[in-house]
């Protein structure tokens, strides 16, 4: 008979028709239906505990209750151990129970608290119930997990303390490379550690404006490699091997000069990178000519001398003060020198001939085809490579003047 109204009630639900409804009335049965099946999981839960207590599992040839809940009940191995611990710890929490069997909290919040229970024990939990049930109802369940940990804290700071040194023992980063050249990280920091990081990727992270087409995802990439630019950049590292830890890019002149046949270039630690790439580290950077003999001996060294000079890099901070790109307001830190005919095709190193890009806009010139040109009274005019769609990325348009 029981089952007999739950199948009446699916087929309700099967037979309507939901097209006509309106949003506000979807958005209500969404609610109304999670809230239902938050009430069946504490029925489900009520009787998932009797039956652990029962070892109802041994009886049907399982090791174990989550072995069970795995495989008869379609649950991860995560998932299983959750329902486990909420039917475990229920019984011992009836407000928590109570608010569960009438929908009024989510089973969720529930096993955020029965998993409270198996850290502090039901007697601290219970002192503060209340004060979780009325959390419960303000907060999703990720939140009231903040809760849950200050009780922690407050009840058992031995074991906090144990669990925040086992957390940060467990940190470690891998930093691979793909057969295609591309980086791939994956990591874990303490809770310290992933707060710092992110408190200065978010400082690095450019605001989002009209036109940006990357992704969240991108942007925090892009932050991260502008974190370890700016710091090579700075020269405040420790040498190693002599030397002050820098990138490093190998090129023939044919290569820079773009000439049909010429070889890649090669990046430390990497694969070949483009003659457009190559370009774009050679606009502003330490240069070392290397003159080789006929079987590719090094014959003679030259000295080592920077594409852009401090004095004219100098010079070109105070007149452009940020990226020229047009829309971009990246300060100096963040900024190449650029020149805009490059020296390697006759262009001056000079302050007629160079501006602040930062390294995004910078690359759209170079790898992108972006065009930049000088307009009246000191603008920069950026003009879009033929091939993009009218709205298809970032700002265009001119420059504001350059400050006089
Ligand atoms: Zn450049
Ligand atoms: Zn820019």
């Amino acid at each position: 008979m029981r089952s007999n109204t739950i199948q009446t009630l699916i087929s309700d639900l099967e037979r309507e028709d939901i097209e006509p409804l309106t949003d506000d009335a979807l958005a209500e049965d969404v609610i109304e239906l999670r809230r239902t099946m938050d009430r069946m999981e504490y029925q489900c839960s009520r009787r998932l505990d009797l039956f652990a207590r029962r070892h109802g599992y041994i009886t049907l040839g399982f090791v174990s209750l989550i072995a069970w809940l795995r495989r008869a009940c379609r649950l991860l191995p995560g998932a299983a151990v959750q329902h486990a611990e909420v039917a475990r710890n229920l019984p011992s929490l009836p407000d928590t129970s109570a608010a569960l069997a009438a929908g009024d909290i989510g089973f969720h919040h529930a096993a955020v608290i029965a998993h409270s229970v198996t850290e502090v024990g039901a007697e601290a939990v219970l002192r503060h119930e209340s004060t979780l049930l009325e959390a419960a109802h303000n907060l999703d369940p990720k939140y009231l997990t903040h809760v849950t940990s200050q009780i922690r804290y407050c009840e058992d700071p031995d074991g906090t303390l144990a669990d925040a040194n086992d957390n940060h023992e467990r940190r470690y980063l891998h930093l691979s490379q793909t057969w295609q050249g591309m980086f791939v990280i994956d990591g874990r920091l303490d809770a310290e550690g992933g707060a710092t990081l992110r408190a200065a990727l978010n400082a690095l992270e450019e605001m989002w404006y009209p036109g940006d087409e990357r992704t969240g995802r991108q942007r925090r990439a892009d932050a991260l490699v502008e974190l370890a630019r700016q710091r090579l950049d700075a020269g405040t590292l420790p040498e190693v091997g002599g030397q002050k830890p820098h990138l490093s890019v190998t090129a023939p002149i044919a290569t820079l000069m773009k000439e049909p046949g010429a070889p890649a270039g090669e990046l430390d630690w990497s694969q070949p990178i483009t003659a457009d790439t190559v370009r774009r580290v050679a606009c502003d950077c330490a240069m070392t000519r290397v003159l080789l003999g006929p079987n590719s001996e090094p014959i003679d060294v030259g000295r080592c001398t920077r594409t852009i000079q401090p004095a004219l890099r100098r010079a070109l901070v105070v007149r452009d003060r940020q990226c020229r790109f047009p829309g971009c307001d990246r300060p100096p830190d963040w900024c190449d020198g650029h020149h805009l005919i490059h020296w390697i095709d006759g262009g001056e190193t000079s302050l007629a001939n160079t501006c602040l890009l930062c390294r995004r806009h910078h690359r759209f010139v170079h790898e992108l085809g972006w065009q930049l040109s000088w307009g009246d009274a000191g603008t920069i005019i950026a003009t879009k490579p033929w091939w993009m769609k009218p709205a298809a990325i970032g700002p265009c348009g001119v420059a504001p003047p350059l400050a006089s």
